[in-house]
């Protein structure tokens, strides 16, 4: 079998090592010249540690990590303190790291051999047929392959293969992001990640890069500066306004900006379905959601490692069927992620007036954590393997 992947992010790559690993031949098809992204962090949940974890990748991810953990909070935008943040899993063998993206995707490339990643291939359209898929690129070149997975972002090309059109939808908000040194920052704590919640705004910091830099996201509603641009440089100074007469350590870290850049914030409503016999969906290609529980590249990841399980356990002949068992194993998990990102983000953009009123606010976010965290994809994909058979 051999498998086109299309898109180079967080998500195709992480499908590459997997599907190699399950000793399928796997090739990534990126549009752009060279990988990486702008400075900015990610934020690797649990969920997605224990993946790379059995994908031998665990120690070479932390090695270039910040692992923030016990001591993550919530406050108001005042600085007044909310609650505890739920960072790790019920074993507490798994939590959460903070990367710098490029760092990240270092990492990924490394985990893979010369050649599997093929950059300036911008795909422009593909035909499915009995023997398989026929894929062009905009340089005129064409190339098959048995099955594709289109990782391509939520603007992804792919999905108009497997299924109708539909438009991202807008949230209504940007946001900031960038990195500061932390040695600029006085009186910061390590280790922690830190989120405060104001009135239609929130803001967020935690550690990348063993702590040496500090990520920080500014959530604010878009007004006229929503358009529909994936990643832009923004106004250091229109961010400082946003921010202006928050807690002391916002409005410090803010005066260290030196750069910064914005995302205007869409997310899709869930697909019905997302495969063919021989093209499925991967990362935010199916499942695009605001970034409101980090977890987007976490269920890209998820997604690869499913995948990889149900395709390695398939002959060519029954990969279709594989591809279908892929997306009912993921499309319930996936949904409800997409619509807890929302929730959250309303949540995190209410004040917070009540909360430390509410327990059950509290208990319910860490039970909802928990699930999120404790999921471990290869042994529900294993599962399933052996349900079928
Ligand atoms: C502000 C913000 C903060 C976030 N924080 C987190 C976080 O902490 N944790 C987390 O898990 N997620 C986070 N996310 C979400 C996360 O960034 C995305 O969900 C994740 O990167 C999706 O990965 P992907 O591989 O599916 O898609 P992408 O990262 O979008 O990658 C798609 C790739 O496909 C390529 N491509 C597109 N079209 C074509 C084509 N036609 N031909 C060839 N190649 C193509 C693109 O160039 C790109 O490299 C955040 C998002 C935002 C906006």
């Amino acid at each position: 079998m051999r498998v086109a992947i299309i898109g180079g992010g967080i998500g195709g790559l992480t499908a590459a090592i997997a599907l190699r690993n399950a000793g399928i031949e796997a090739v990534v098809y990126e549009q752009a010249q060279q990988l990486g992204e702008v400075g900015a962090g990610i934020g690797v949940a649990p969920n997605g540690l224990r993946v790379y974890e059995r994908l031998g990748l665990r120690d070479a991810i932390e090695s270039v990590a910040a692992r923030y953990g016990d001591g993550s909070v919530y406050y108001r935008a005042d600085g007044t303190l909310i609650g505890e943040m739920t960072t790790s899993d019920s074993s507490g063998r798994y939590f959460t790291l903070g990367l710098h993206r490029a760092d990240f995707v270092g990492v990924l490339t490394s985990a893979l051999p010369e050649g599997v990643v093929r950059t300036g291939h911008r795909l422009i359209g593909l035909e499915e047929g009995e023997e398989g898929v026929v894929l062009e690129f905009a340089s005129g070149v064409t190339e098959t392959a048995d099955l594709v997975v289109g990782a391509d972002g939520i603007h992804s090309v792919v999905r108009a293969a497997v299924t109708e059109p539909t438009q991202p939808v807008a949230s209504g908000s940007i946001a900031y992001r960038g990195l500061v040194r932390a040695d600029r920052l006085r009186s910061w704590t390590p280790g922690i990640a830190q989120l405060w919640m104001g009135e239609g705004k929130h803001f967020l910091t935690y550690p990348v890069r063993s702590g040496e830099l500090i990520n920080y996201v500014g959530f604010v509603p878009s007004g006229e500066r929503l358009r529909e641009s994936w990643s832009a440089p923004g106004n250091v100074e229109a961010l400082r306004a946003d921010f202006a007469g928050w807690d002391d350590r916002v409005e410090g870290l803010l005066e260290e900006v030196e750069q910064t850049f914005w995302w205007g914030l869409y997310d899709r409503e869930p697909l019905q379905r997302w495969s063919t016999d021989r093209v499925t969906l991967l990362g935010d290609a199916a499942h695009a959601m605001l970034p409101h529980l980090g977890q987007g590249a976490n269920q890209a990841i998820e997604d690869a490692m499913t995948l990889a399980v149900l395709l390695g356990a398939a002959a060519a002949s029954s990969a279709p069927e594989a591809l279908g068992e892929y997306e009912r194993l993921r499309l319930d998990r996936t949904t409800r992620v997409q619509s807890g990102a929302r929730d959250n983000g309303l949540r995190y953009d209410s004040g917070y007036e009540d909360l430390r009123q509410r327990d059950d606010e509290i208990k319910n976010s860490k039970t909802f954590r928990r699930w999120l965290y404790d999921y471990d994809a290869e042994a529900v994909a294993r599962e399933r393997v052996l349900t079928v058979d």
